[in-house]
């Protein structure tokens, strides 16, 4: 079975896994729309990957910021067949939170609370659509699943959202992470990942029924040398590629990533809706996608029934 070409949104196309996975949709035949800080850098960006232009739009949206999200949202299509949560930071060296202009702490703004409003921003888009198979992808990652060896790594902790006590806070100065407790910017950005995933799960469970949307989330594997790690230190930047490459087989290149996201997005074995793809965390020739369970932090769902609600007061759809 081939898939039908639609209309994709993608978050994050300036570098790495949101700009292949942008020229894999287009070589599928997909209009891909991209939302991005800087259009300019994103068109630069397609234009030296070789993207033929005519199958891109270029749109300005900051996902750290509501109000650019919101407005961002006026300008698109009123229909779309599939949309791509991919943008996000990690600043692991950061001493202090920075901060959203709407005062949250900023990984978790861009990468969660832009993306939950984004999402629900775009729904009746989505429902509106006459694909046959209309999908929301989110990237989630290992690191953020403790059902997995990468997900209980102890630097600087693992992915936990404790009591939801700074969530429920609203993320607000002092506060800089859900549970409340002191800032780590590594796992600052573990959180917000793992709360991706939780969304993916959620939308899942409130969603698919009624709207016959298919959500998931994946793992594409380690993208090692991507510019996700461009605040890291110099030496980790040397050093984490060729681990990933030569001691544990995780690595994978930027394009295979961005090719696993369009598989995700557009191909007919892709279709079931909660589920969590991913190819392993050692890559084997010809390795197959696979349904990989998540933890309890990712699937309570008394938690993930919170961070629902909290996020959507901090989103201001609540
Ligand atoms: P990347 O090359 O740094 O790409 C991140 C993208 O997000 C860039 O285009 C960046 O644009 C954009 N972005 C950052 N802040 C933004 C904002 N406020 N508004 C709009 N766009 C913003 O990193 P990557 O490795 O491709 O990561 C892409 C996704 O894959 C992330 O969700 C990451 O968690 C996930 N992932 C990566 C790996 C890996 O090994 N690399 C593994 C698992 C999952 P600017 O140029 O404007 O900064």
């Amino acid at each position: 079975m081939t898939s039908t070409p639609g209309t994709v949104l993608i978050t994050g196309t300036t570098s790495g896994v949101g700009l292949n996975a942008a020229k894999a949709l287009a070589s599928r035949g997909w209009q891909v729309i991209t939302a991005n800080r800087s259009p300019q850098r994103a068109a630069a960006a397609a234009d030296a990957l070789g993207i033929p232009k005519e199958r891109l739009q270029h749109v300005l949206m900051d996902l750290g910021d509501l109000d650019s999200v919101r407005r961002a949202v006026q300008s698109l299509p009123v229909s779309l067949d599939a949309v791509v949560c991919n943008a996000a930071v990690y600043k692991p060296k950061l001493k202090q939170p920075e901060r959203s202009p709407q005062g949250y702490e900023l990984s978790m703004a861009t990468n969660h609370l832009g993306h939950f409003l984004l999402i629900h921003l775009l729904l009746d888009r989505l429902k509106g659509s006459n694909h046959p198979s209309r999908r929301v992808v989110i990237l989630g990652t290992v690191t953020a699943n403790s059902k997995e060896l990468g997900g209980k790594i102890p630097i600087p902790a693992p992915a936990d959202l404790g009591d939801l006590s700074g969530f429920q806070k609203g993320f607000l100065d002092p506060i800089a992470m859900a549970s409340g407790k002191a800032f780590k910017p590594g796992k600052a950005y573990k959180d917000s990942k793992l709360c991706n995933m939780i969304t993916t799960q959620e939308l899942h469970q409130r969603l698919h029924q009624d709207t016959g949307l298919t959500f998931s989330s994946l793992y594409p594997g380690c993208v090692a040398d991507s510019p996700l790690f461009r605040n890291t230190p110099k030496a980790f930047q040397k050093i984490f590629p060729w681990f990933q490459k030569n001691i544990t087989g995780g690595y994978v290149t930027q394009a295979l990533a961005g090719d696993r996201v369009a598989q995700v997005v557009a191909d007919p074995d892709f279709a079931e809706s909660g589920v969590h793809w991913s190819w392993g965390n050692r890559q084997k020739k010809d390795g197959q996608q696979f349904s990989q369970e998540l933890s309890e932090k990712a699937t309570d769902p008394e938690t993930a029934s919170r961070v629902w609600t909290l996020s959507k007061q901090l989103v201001g759809l609540e």
